[in-house]
């Protein structure tokens, strides 16, 4: 904690040590660090905190606006669940959220870790958050040799015990700080370690070795089509996709569903016919965190808009619709 007080990393959604936080900054930085750098998640957490200071206005917000905010940052289940939990906040919890773990992982979106993250930081409860920074602390600490994510139930045991009754979510911050700038995953800084004669690996000189991993089983690999139709003037025809979809209510080039799981069967829903429809020699890969997906491109011009519920967009004004990455790679794919 004395480690923590002076190097603690100046980041826009901390406070100084022993300060209050404020719950709803404490809350939109956990969820938009989820599988997302500190570099990146700092100019989106500026501009969501600019646009969105606090739950109610957030909960007022039409969630097109949320996502469009949210473009570029990945995992937009993530925009969805705290859309729809700011709205649930509001309704249900008087606009503030609840205090404690249990109670925070009734609200959408809000996991195990994340309920932890916020009852310990934004309400000093004395409860467990464990993230990869933490557990590879611990795993060196107590130089366990279990792999990861296996070893995660013994490495909650031995955590427990170490949380304080005293600034609890300064001391779940300094170990992620800890782990994040000093016990890296490659060549951790043991020389500048404030917890170095306690570290087990440290001793037994394992600090490159552990922490251990199961080995990593393939992604699978979806297939589908996607459509890059232009018109006369250069307009791209746009659509929203369906809700409760991968990158549900965002806006798309035409696709078909993303469930096929060969190349070979037929794909649904079938490709639209189009007079001068041709298709580009390579697919477009897109990895997602559970699958990875492979498009099909084709390319028309053409004055009909082909899919009913789409509409034409100039494309300078395409950023104004915060278009999902994997749509921007196949409009580069497409050569636009
Ligand atoms: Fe990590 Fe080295 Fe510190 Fe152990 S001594 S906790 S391995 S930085």
């Amino acid at each position: 904690m004395r480690w923590y007080g002076q190097t603690a990393r100046d980041l826009p959604w901390r406070y100084a040590p022993g300060q209050h936080p404020d719950p709803y900054r404490v809350w939109l930085s956990e969820v938009m660090l989820q599988q997302t750098t500190v570099a990146t998640v700092r100019g989106y957490f500026a501009r969501f905190v600019a646009r969105y200071p606090n739950v109610d206005d957030l909960a007022a917000a039409s969630l097109p606006d949320v996502l469009a905010l949210w473009q570029g940052l990945g995992y937009y289940a993530r925009a969805r669940n705290l859309h729809a939990c700011a709205q649930v906040v509001v309704r249900d919890w008087g606009g503030k959220l609840p205090k404690t773990k249990d109670d925070l992982m009734t609200l959408p979106g809000i996991g195990d870790y994340t309920a932890g993250a916020i009852a310990a930081i934004a309400f000093n409860q004395p409860v467990i958050a464990m993230d990869a920074n933490i557990d590879r602390v611990l795993v060196r600490l107590y130089a366990v040799t279990t792999p990861l994510p296996q070893a995660k139930k013994h490495l909650r045991e031995l955590f427990a015990p170490l949380i304080p009754t005293q600034r609890p979510g300064d001391f779940i911050q300094a170990l992620m700080d800890l782990g994040s700038t000093v016990c890296t995953p490659r060549q951790p800084n043991c020389a500048v370690c404030p917890v170095q004669k306690f570290c087990r690996a440290f001793v037994t000189q394992q600090t490159d070795t552990l922490p251990r991993f199961l080995p990593k089983t393939k992604k699978p690999v979806r297939h589908g089509w996607v459509v890059v139709a232009r018109n006369k003037a250069g307009h791209i025809l746009l659509r929203q996709r369906r809700g409760k979809t991968m990158l549900g209510e965002m806006i798309e080039l035409p696709s078909s569903d993303w469930d096929q799981k060969s190349a070979e069967k037929k794909i649904t829903p079938a490709l639209p016919t189009a007079r001068g429809m041709v298709a580009l020699p390579d697919m477009v890969e897109h990895h997602f965190s559970h699958f990875t997906l492979r498009l099909k491109i084709y390319r028309v011009t053409t004055v009909r808009k082909i899919f009913a519920d789409g509409f034409w967009c100039d494309p300078t004004a395409l950023g104004d619709h915060g278009i999902p990455t994997l749509f921007k790679k196949v409009l580069r794919a497409a050569g636009l």
